[in-house]
């Protein structure tokens, strides 16, 4: 029997994360009670959510695959997180890209293949089928014996995986008034939300999503297709994405050097600068009630920090 213990005692996952009090000199702080799950010291390099995302689906095979197949970005903090997994655990993985980065790797891509990797490059239109049930036939059909997890690690199981962290959060705190975490496929979200749903401690914390993404409006239905049923205790705020995925403004920037230097809290521009610099605006705006107290999910990523 593969159990969650077993394989994080394998990969020394340093579970649970701390739970972290943050009193930054930012204006309006000084009338809230902020914490910062610090999901990205669960691994140095499986961090932060992409573990819970995955521990589940490992989990869930009762016995470790042969072989792993997934999707994603040149940049993509959850093949990095994969990639390496695999390799310590002796499973094949087949990393299908989308793009040609054959002669020009990313610093992630160059991890891959030092950790053996197997990558496939193939064109966007390709990349576009990747939910496809007939795409993944095919690839089924190419890749014998193998399991295909989705882009980001993002399905159902996913959900469960991130539950965790509200289990961990009950045993560290008490009220939590809300739960802010930055948003990309939305699974992160979806399994904050429903395992609060059902938490009896966590029946009013709200938990707040900031869009990444630049225009993206289905952000909701992604997440609203991954929950098992409806719930209220979510939204997502489209306002704090900047100029859109991966394109850190100045602004951003700035704030990672300061949570870096001030606090000793590395934080990257893609995700989590995102996040926070969100909720230094939400803070100065007056938008939690005086007294609030408020857990800001650090979910790692900081592989993509390179260049
Ligand atoms: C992938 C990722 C996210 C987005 O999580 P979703 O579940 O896709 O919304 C957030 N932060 C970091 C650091 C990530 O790598």
């Amino acid at each position: 029997m593969l159990t969650s213990s077993t394989l994080e005692s394998r990969l020394s996952i340093q579970r649970p994360s701390p739970l972290q009090p943050f009193t930054p000199d930012w204006p309006g702080a000084q009338h809230l009670r902020l914490f910062i799950k610090r999901d990205d010291t669960l691994h140095s390099i499986i961090s932060g959510n992409k573990w819970r995302k995955l521990s589940e689906q490992l989990v869930q095979c009762s016995s470790l695959p042969t072989h792993i197949v997934s999707f994603g970005g040149g940049y993509s903090n959850h093949l990095h997180a994969l990639g390496y997994l695999c390799g310590q655990l002796g499973i094949l993985f087949t990393a299908i890209v989308r793009g040609d980065y054959s002669q020009n790797l990313t610093p992630m891509l160059h991890d891959l293949q030092r950790w053996q990797s197997k990558v496939c490059y193939v064109s966007r239109i390709e990349y576009q089928q990747r939910n496809h049930p007939d795409y993944l036939h095919q690839l089924g059909q190419r890749y014998p014996d193998s399991i295909i997890i989705p882009e980001g690690g993002s399905n159902q199981t996913a959900l469960h995986g991130v539950g965790q962290i509200i289990k961990e959060l009950r045993t560290q705190t008490e009220n939590i008034d809300a739960i802010i975490a930055p948003v990309a496929s939305g699974a992160t979200l979806a399994g904050l939300a429903q395992y609060c749903a059902i938490q009896p401690s966590f029946e009013r914390t709200q938990v707040i999503g900031i869009a990444v993404l630049k225009g993206v409006d289905y952000l909701e239905s992604l997440v609203s297709n991954l929950l098992t049923h409806t719930l209220e205790n979510w939204h997502i705020e489209h306002q704090y994405c900047g100029r859109g995925y991966a394109k850190a403004d100045a602004e951003v920037l700035e704030l990672c050097t300061q949570m870096h230097h001030q606090y000793d809290i590395p934080i990257e521009p893609v995700y989590s600068g995102k996040l926070f610099l969100a909720m230094k605006k939400k803070i100065a705006a007056g938008d939690f009630a005086p007294g609030s107290k408020l857990v800001l999910l650090h979910t790692g990523g900081l592989q993509g920090n390179r260049n």
